[in-house]
């Protein structure tokens, strides 16, 4: 399959490049660089632009006839989503459309969009499953859900088959320990307590004690990203095969709260993470945990890391990166 990854420079999109790599396909890469990370995209082509540059986009799907487009490319902060909604209906919905408007243009017609546990806010039930309605809390997940509906509405017009698939807590990194987790600034708990753990931080800050959970912290799914995108390639078989459009949750379908994701950093680590009791993050949910047995059940989807497995292998890849980032020694001056 040749398939354009929109954001293949990013975390889960350039994992998914070189697993398409790996499985004999051929990725090409669009990304701008906003956040990703050009030697993060191991052995594809990558194509520096914009989604909102309307000619580049017509141009590259015209000429390269891809069989299917994967979209990773998004601003993913609650925080900053709150503070700055306009930038996220900008590079979440309205650049996402002109990738979908120039799609239907060239006659590229099945799309795997990366969506998120996001889109149903807070939970009226747990696990979640995929016809929970769907109330998001935050502009972040409101540009998530409005891109699904522009999907379901452009499926039915156009004929361009999706697959959403909504990611609950995306971690970990790849086991043979050439990418990972990188974003700037970082926000995620794992990374930040490994690093808290390994002494780059002082201390990790816990987001609310006081939540009606076992230990008072929130509880999440994290589902390791070698096991998203194996989910991605399972769906875009299933697309070109011709099924119909179709959301799918992504989690392991166990929840496990701030502090046990502290403790198990701990262990990958081998040293206790120092912690800081902090107020709440705004926008928060209490406890998003997937039931991903549509996913089980039609993709035949089985996550095979555990929490352990993502921590182990995200602390892999901190230590490889804290040694990349201490400056090497000064080399003897001449004089
Ligand atoms: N969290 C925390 N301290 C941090 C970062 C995150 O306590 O420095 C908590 C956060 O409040 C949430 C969980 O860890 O309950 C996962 O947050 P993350 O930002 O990794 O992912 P999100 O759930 O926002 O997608």
């Amino acid at each position: 399959m040749r398939i354009l990854v929109v954001g293949g420079a990013g975390y889960v999109g350039s994992h998914m490049t070189k697993l398409l790599r790996e499985t004999r396909h051929e990725p090409v890469v669009l990304d701008n660089l906003s956040s990703g990370f050009r030697e993060a995209v191991l052995g594809a082509e990558l194509i520096v632009g914009h989604l909102a540059d309307r000619m580049l986009l017509e141009r590259v799907l015209r000429e390269r006839r891809f069989d299917a487009v994967m979209h990773f490319a998004s601003s993913i902060q609650v925080g900053e989503s709150l503070a700055d909604p306009a930038r996220y209906y900008r590079n979440n919905v309205a650049a996402t459309l002109n990738l979908l408007e120039c799609m239907v243009h060239a006659g590229v017609s099945c799309l795997v969009f990366s969506s998120s546990a996001a889109v149903y806010g807070e939970p009226a039930r747990a696990p979640l499953d995929e016809d929970h309605p769907r109330a998001p809390v935050n502009p972040y997940g409101r540009t998530k859900w409005m891109v699904e509906q522009v999907l379901g509405d452009f499926d039915r017009a156009y004929g361009l088959r999706h697959c959403c698939l909504r990611y609950f807590n995306a971690a970990g990194a790849d086991p043979a320990g050439l990418l990972g987790e990188r974003h700037d600034p970082e926000t995620h708990l794992i990374p930040l307590a490994l690093r808290a753990a390994g002494g780059a931080l002082p201390a990790l800050q816990i987001f609310g004690t006081d939540y009606d959970t076992p230990d008072g912290t929130c509880i999440r799914d994290y589902v390791h990203v070698a096991d998203l995108c194996r989910a991605h390639l399972l769906a875009i078989e299933r697309l070109l095969g011709g099924a119909p459009s179709r959301a799918y949750n992504l989690g392991n379908g166990a929840g496990y709260s701030v502090r046990q994701v502290v403790e198990a950093a701990g262990r990958a680590s081998g040293r206790p993470v120092p912690v800081i009791e902090a107020p709440r993050r705004e926008g928060d949910p209490t406890r998003l945990v997937a039931d991903a047995s549509r996913a089980r059940a039609e993709l035949g989807w089985r996550p095979k890391y555990d929490l352990d497995a993502i921590v182990r292998h995200a602390c892999a890849w901190e230590q490889r990166s804290a040694r990349r980032r201490v400056p090497a020694a000064p080399s003897a001056v001449r004089s």
